[in-house]
């Protein structure tokens, strides 16, 4: 399988579709419109986010008790609970429980954790097929098995919830005999006065009074629905990600999509260049807190970013994006710390440290830097820098510094530098 690219280049062919960036941005405009709308209806929106993420912080902090509060309930509610160390575990899991039941296909509405998990690819090589359930389309008529993601779970009762505008996950709770549900771990809530916190946050952060579908369902009820419950949990890199102080933050995320909308770099390069399953800034931390920073790919997540801290500002539960984006800099630099030979932009920090740490070094380079820069100036700008700083006009022309430093104005003065 070819590596996925580099977010930089894998963002190229986003940047030079005029069409696609119109599309994103018109999305984008609306999604914040309808926010803001919805968001400005609360006096105590503030504190609505204050009490999310205090939910939140609460959960993760409990969360082996709590999951293991919510299995109680899910199997006192005749479902069964089946844990995932990993995605394939997951995925293997559910093409057990599908082939099991008899299943020659599956209805499974398009779910961040589905996609996460790989379930398409496992269920097709096993030879069930898969259907998207549609917003104007028949509940597959062969399926007798359905495979849901979820967007809370609530321990006390073991009940999931789902909230949607389409209502394909509301179709795979009445038709089918079976119906698996696979969930990531921090998604529990502990009880309903949680739940009643985050219904209103997320949907209102997503530009809603409530979102158009939501809907509940707690284990198996005879004669209503389908005959089995199977809820599988997944952690694939979460309960590491939740040992980092500050990166278990991205953990809090409900998956609201307001970050995406606010973000400078996504609205100019869509989902593609991230990798699925999480896009925006939310995906430049959730992938490679989950995944690691091994992969070139994912080890330039999280320098897809301005860090202009919009998304901070809209998160429902407080995220700070930003700070967690810096961390996890932090760490693929450190990563990269100990290779034989350095990176080219490692070699390029080390000399500027070199410089920069010595004041007569620094005066020096800005001598040599400013009579270097004027020379290649054309009409007051430098268009195109040589060689592998050329990487920085690719994009952006670079003023002209002046003849005389403001080192060079401060000391004329009779000041001291
Ligand atoms: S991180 Fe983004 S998607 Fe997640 S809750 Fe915050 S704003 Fe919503």
């Amino acid at each position: 399988m070819t590596p996925r690219p580099k977010f930089a280049a894998a963002a190229r062919p986003a940047l030079a579709d005029t069409a696609l960036r119109r599309a994103l941005a018109d999305t984008a405009a609306d999604a914040r419109a309808r926010r803001a709308a919805a968001v400005a209806e609360l006096p105590d929106w503030p504190a609505l986010r204050a009490a999310g993420r205090a939910v939140k912080d609460r959960t993760l902090l409990n969360l082996d008790a709590c999951l293991e509060r919510l299995e109680r309930a899910v199997v006192d509610a005749g479902g069964t609970v089946h844990w995932a160390e990993n995605a394939a575990q997951a995925a293997r899991t559910v093409v057990r429980l599908a082939a099991a039941a008899g299943a020659g296909e599956v209805a499974a509405p398009a779910a961040s954790v589905l996609e996460e998990i790989g379930l398409d690819g496992a269920l097709t090589a096993a030879g069930i097929a898969v259907h998207r359930t549609g917003a104007d389309a028949e509940f597959p008529a062969g399926a007798r098995v359905a495979v849901t993601g979820v967007d809370l779970m609530v321990a006390e009762t073991g009940t999931m919830v789902a909230l949607e505008r389409a209502g394909d996950v509301r179709r795979c709770l009445t038709v089918p005999d079976a119906l698996i549900t696979v969930a990531g771990l921090e998604q529990v809530v502990p009880d309903r006065a949680d739940l009643e916190v985050l219904l209103q946050s997320v949907s209102r952060s997503a530009g809603e009074r409530l979102a158009p579908v939501v809907s509940a369902w707690t284990g198996v009820v005879a004669g209503d629905g389908p005959a089995a419950f199977h809820l599988v949990l997944v952690d694939n890199g979460r309960t590491r990600a939740l040992a980092d102080e500050v990166g278990r933050a991205a953990l809090r995320c409900v998956g609201c999509d307001a970050c995406l909308h606010v973000c400078p770099v996504y609205e100019r390069t869509g989902p593609e260049p991230y990798g699925a399953p999480h896009a925006g800034p939310i995906g430049a931390i959730r992938t490679p807190q989950l995944r690691g920073v091994a992969s070139a790919a994912n080890a330039s997540l999280p320098f897809a970013s301005t860090l202009c801290g919009a998304c901070a500002d809209v998160c429902p539960v407080e995220i700070d994006i930003p700070e967690v984006l810096v961390r996890l800099r932090g760490k693929v630099v450190d990563a990269r710390r100990g290779r034989p030979v350095p990176t080219p932009e490692l070699a390029m920090m080390r000399a500027a440290a070199w410089t920069l740490t010595d004041p007569h070094r620094y005066e020096a380079a800005l001598r040599g830097g400013t009579r270097w820069a004027r020379l290649l100036a054309r009409g007051g700008r430098i268009r195109r820098l040589p060689g592998r700083l050329g990487v920085w006009t690719d994009a952006r022309d670079l003023p002209v510094p002046p003849a005389r430093s403001f080192r060079v104005w401060w000391r004329d003065r009779g000041e001291r530098p």
